[in-house]
């Protein structure tokens, strides 16, 4: 009998986002897509319409280093700019993966699907789920816990949780 692992995996995948920081979410997601794909792309948006705390070199460094060591091997971490689309295409991946949490992901993640969609059509969204104590975090209510002066570590990796106290304890200078 063939083992879950030994199951047949898609060459390549896709798991974009702005990461401003990687949690314990994307984390989660980015397993789940290791388990479906043999090797992974992160891209992180470089001047993402939304005013980042980390630059896109800073973010890509704290989710090298969050990365657990055995998965390191299968997973490129880079920063892109412009229509991911294009990204996706100059890479030769056509398969896209987003983490949905609740309702409200839903109607921006379709509309973002399609529009990648009628850009590429031979491009596809897969939408995995997180664990279940997962599903309310974000990268938002993190910088709100930290700069609140709150403990981090229960939903990022220790690195993330140092860079977000450096970074609020500077901004406060
Ligand atoms: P974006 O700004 O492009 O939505 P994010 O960094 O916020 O980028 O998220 C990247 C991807 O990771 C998105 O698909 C988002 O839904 C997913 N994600 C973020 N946090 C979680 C979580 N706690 N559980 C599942 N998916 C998540």
């Amino acid at each position: 009998m063939m083992r879950d692992s030994q199951a047949p995996k898609v060459p390549l995948g896709l798991f974009p986002g702005t990461f401003d920081p990687v949690t314990r979410g994307h984390l989660d997601i980015l397993a789940r897509g290791l388990a479906l794909c043999d090797r992974l792309i992160v891209a992180v948006a470089e001047g993402h319409p939304k005013q980042t705390l980390f630059s896109a070199p800073e973010r890509v460094d704290l989710i090298r280093e969050a990365l657990p060591g055995a998965t390191r091997a299968r997973v490129d971490v880079l920063a892109f700019q412009g229509l991911l689309v294009e990204f996706a295409r100059a890479h030769g991946v056509r398969l896209v993966l987003r983490g949905l949490r609740v309702i409200s992901d839903f109607e921006y993640e379709f509309q973002m699907a399609l529009m990648n969609k009628r850009l590429w059509p031979e491009i596809e969204t897969l939408f995995l789920m997180p664990g279940e104590e997962l599903i309310y975090l974000n990268s938002t209510l993190v910088k709100e816990v930290a700069r609140c002066g709150g403990d981090t570590s229960p939903f990022v990796t220790a690195n993330v949780a140092e860079a977000l106290v450096r970074r609020y304890a500077r901004d406060q200078v």
